[in-house]
């Protein structure tokens, strides 16, 4: 069995990540002890029958009671409410780390409640399915995918190399970035593409009825790789937008001043502005495949 890294880890959230994690914690003998947090009795229960979790819990302080590793898997915009919840029950030398899909945001949250004893290190893996809900997990959510850490200045470098080996541990290669550099990067390579999927599928949805039966039956030439993203999780999504405003405005800007030209070009007749176009992102897509992040 591989070494323990942490005793006793608390999971506030244990819905798709959260449970991903734990299981591939318990599954590699990562920690000794998991115990988790959710508001819903529905969702505790789910946990326990799962066998993800020891014990469960509603209340977030409770929870990270004697923890080593506090990991917070909610949607981002209850981090800041569960960090002042938890802070005063925090056990001295406590790591907090999150999974939040945006980071500045999280850390302005966050940070403020947190005493010096207790180092916070943020986090995203980048990986995820439509599908939300402990049963939703499974371990190798993250192999081979990417983590990306976004610890501050003053973050503890010992405390960032934990929960840096604790990804690697489960899979994952990890980055080290800035919280904002990565919000920049997130928005244009999730938070555009789901913006865009969440459009055409609503816009689908308000056609006449005749019309829309049609797009459903025949979805597999192009709109159905759309629902797949559209169908994410509501409330994740409604923060991630709300808490990565600014990066997703400037590049949404750039996608309609880019989306105008093609128009331009279409209307044109400029065949050779389409087909220059659509060679170089069939490049960008065989580049993904080659980095072995699509198949
Ligand atoms: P999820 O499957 O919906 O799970 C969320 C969990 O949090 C549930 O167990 C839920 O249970 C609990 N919860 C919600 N609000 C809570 C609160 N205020 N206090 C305590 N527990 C609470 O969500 P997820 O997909 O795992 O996403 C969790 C985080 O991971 C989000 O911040 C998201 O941005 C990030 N993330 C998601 C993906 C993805 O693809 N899904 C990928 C990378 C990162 P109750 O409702 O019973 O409380």
């Amino acid at each position: 069995m591989a070494d323990v890294l942490f005793e006793k880890v608390a999971f506030i959230g244990v819905g798709l990540i959260g449970s991903s994690m734990a299981r591939r914690m318990s599954a590699d003998g990562l920690m000794s002890e998991i115990v988790a947090c959710a508001r819903s009795e529905e969702t505790r229960t789910k946990v326990v029958d799962l066998g993800i979790a020891s014990q469960t819990f509603e209340d977030p302080a409770a929870a990270v009671d004697g923890a080593d590793l506090v990991v917070i898997a909610t949607p981002i915009g209850s981090c800041g409410a569960i960090a002042q919840a938890i802070a005063p029950a925090l056990k001295p030398g406590a790591i907090v780390t999150d999974v939040g899909s945006v980071k500045q945001a999280v850390v302005d949250a966050v940070a403020p409640y947190l005493s010096a004893e207790n180092a916070f290190v943020p986090g995203h893996p980048i990986a995820g399915t439509e599908e939300s809900g402990p049963e939703a997990g499974f371990p190798e959510l993250f192999d081979g995918r990417w983590t990306i850490l976004t610890p501050t200045d003053g973050t503890d470098a010992e405390a960032v190399e934990k929960v840096k080996v604790l990804w690697q541990r489960m899979g994952a290669m990890v980055d080290t970035m800035t919280p904002s550099h990565h919000d920049m990067v997130l928005a244009i390579t999730s938070h555009l593409p789901h913006l865009i999927a969440y459009t055409i599928v609503g816009t689908a949805t308000d056609l006449e009825d005749d019309l829309r039966q049609e797009v459903m039956k025949y979805s597999a030439s192009g709109f159905r790789d759309f629902t797949r993203i559209a169908a994410s999780d509501p409330v994740m999504w409604r923060d991630i937008f709300l808490n990565n405003r600014d990066s997703t405005l400037e590049t949404l800007q750039r996608f309609s001043e880019d989306l105008t030209a093609l128009q331009r070009a279409i209307r044109r007749g400029e065949g050779d502005v389409l087909e220059e176009l659509f060679a170089r992102t069939r490049k960008i897509r065989r580049g993904i495949i080659d980095a072995k992040q699509a198949y």
